[in-house]
């Protein structure tokens, strides 16, 4: 209790819907096996609390996007359970990916060069990934330096590659035609390396309506996202809950906030709680957004503020706002896509903009642990 009260909000992270939500994927796109993709903190769920979670439930590929991220969860997984660094390789950084055991994602001839110029200096094999771009333009080689790679195998020497991928553009619209060219750019790309894995799929892409090659790497959908614009998401892995720290009546006529944005256009109750823009929580909902308190929606009134929010609870029975009295803001009436959509974004930028401040309990098996306090 000593630290209950001493964080704005408290952040639940349900570790059992986690490993549904693993569970799901992994039925609904086999014989194709799930990676879960940590990159971001594990989506600002915490990258290392998600790998070993997701470990106990067989996960057996990891992926991140930078290396840095992969230095700081490599430890926490088994050594034979590869990491993929999507992000590649940026010059000079061949040795240090190979001296954790990383594998890059290998998006260049030129990155190709370094890396096989490293395995021949450290005379061993070295691990990769081959990203090629079937159409997204952002990553990966090109249909022309897959042609090179074709004709010029030895390029590759010293180089064991364990999988070949692409990312979809459209992978969240279910009727975009440009998912059906992208599969059939990705498999005219890859029949040149006919033995390897093939990965191709997001979240996105799991729900599309064709098989998923050999390994999804399933972010977003994993931590209760929407995967496909309109489906409804897996579980709910957060909720966010804040406490009313303290309320007021005020005039009709008066303003509330910074720049005195909302008005009351009434004699109005306004209660604030101790979570901002700081917090993650968009400063673009200013006056937009709403939280709920006892499942009645509230709206906001004024700006987000860098560490509260001001909320209009008129209309809300006077015995339910009191200080300490509980406020959702992401939970069973508001996900983390209605959020989102309120604020013009979406959800992933929800999730990896969460806050460092808040109290994050882990709920397993409806059992509540507290991780760990801010202030503690
Ligand atoms: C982020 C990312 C993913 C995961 O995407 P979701 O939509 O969250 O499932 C997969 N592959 C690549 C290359 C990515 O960058």
């Amino acid at each position: 209790m000593q630290c209950a009260d001493s964080a704005g909000a408290v952040l639940r992270i349900d570790l059992d819907a986690l490993t549904e939500n693993y569970r799901a994927l992994q039925r609904q796109v086999a014989p194709a096996s799930v990676a879960a993709v940590v990159k971001a903190d594990g989506y600002g769920i915490g990258a290392e609390l998600v790998a070993q979670t997701l470990l106990k439930a067989n996960c057996r590929h990891f992926f991140v996007a930078q290396l840095g991220e992969a230095i700081a969860l490599k430890p926490a997984l088994p050594a034979d359970v590869p990491l993929f660094v999507l992000n590649g390789l940026q010059p000079g950084a061949e040795a240090q990916c190979a001296a954790i055991g990383a594998t890059p994602v290998l998006n260049s001839l030129d990155q190709i060069e370094r890396w096989s110029a490293l395995a021949h200096r450290m005379g061993q094999p070295l691990p990769a990934a081959l990203q090629v771009d079937s159409g997204m333009a952002r990553l990966g080689l090109p249909p022309e330096e897959v042609a090179v790679l074709a004709d010029q195998p030895e390029r590759l020497a010293g180089i064991d590659v364990r999988l070949i991928m692409s990312h979809l553009a459209c992978g969240d619209e279910l009727d975009s035609a440009f998912n059906a060219q992208q599969t059939a750019n990705f498999e005219a790309l890859t029949r040149h390396f006919p033995d390897v894995p093939r990965s191709l799929d997001n979240s996105g892409g799991s729900f599309l309506p064709r098989g998923h090659f050999d390994i999804v790497r399933t972010g977003i959908a994993l931590y209760g996202g929407v995967a496909q614009t309109g489906a409804r998401p897996l579980r709910a892995v957060v909720a966010l809950e804040a406490r009313i720290v303290q309320v007021r009546t005020i005039a009709a006529g008066a303003g509330v906030g910074y720049g005195l944005t909302h008005k009351c256009e009434r004699e109005s109750r306004i209660a604030t709680i101790p979570v901002g823009y700081a917090d993650g929580w968009p400063r673009h909902l200013s006056n937009s957004g709403s939280v709920f308190i006892a499942g009645i929606r509230v709206p906001i009134a004024g700006r987000v503020s860098m560490d509260s929010i001001t909320l209009d609870v008129t209309h809300v029975p006077a015995e339910l706002i009191y200080p300490g009295a509980a406020v959702e803001l992401i939970g069973p009436h508001q996900t983390i896509d209605d959020v989102a959509t309120d604020a013009g974004t979406i959800s992933y930028e929800i999730l990896t903009q969460l806050g460092r401040r808040y109290r994050r309990e882990l709920v397993v098996a409806e059992r509540v642990d507290q991780k760990r306090s801010i202030m503690a």
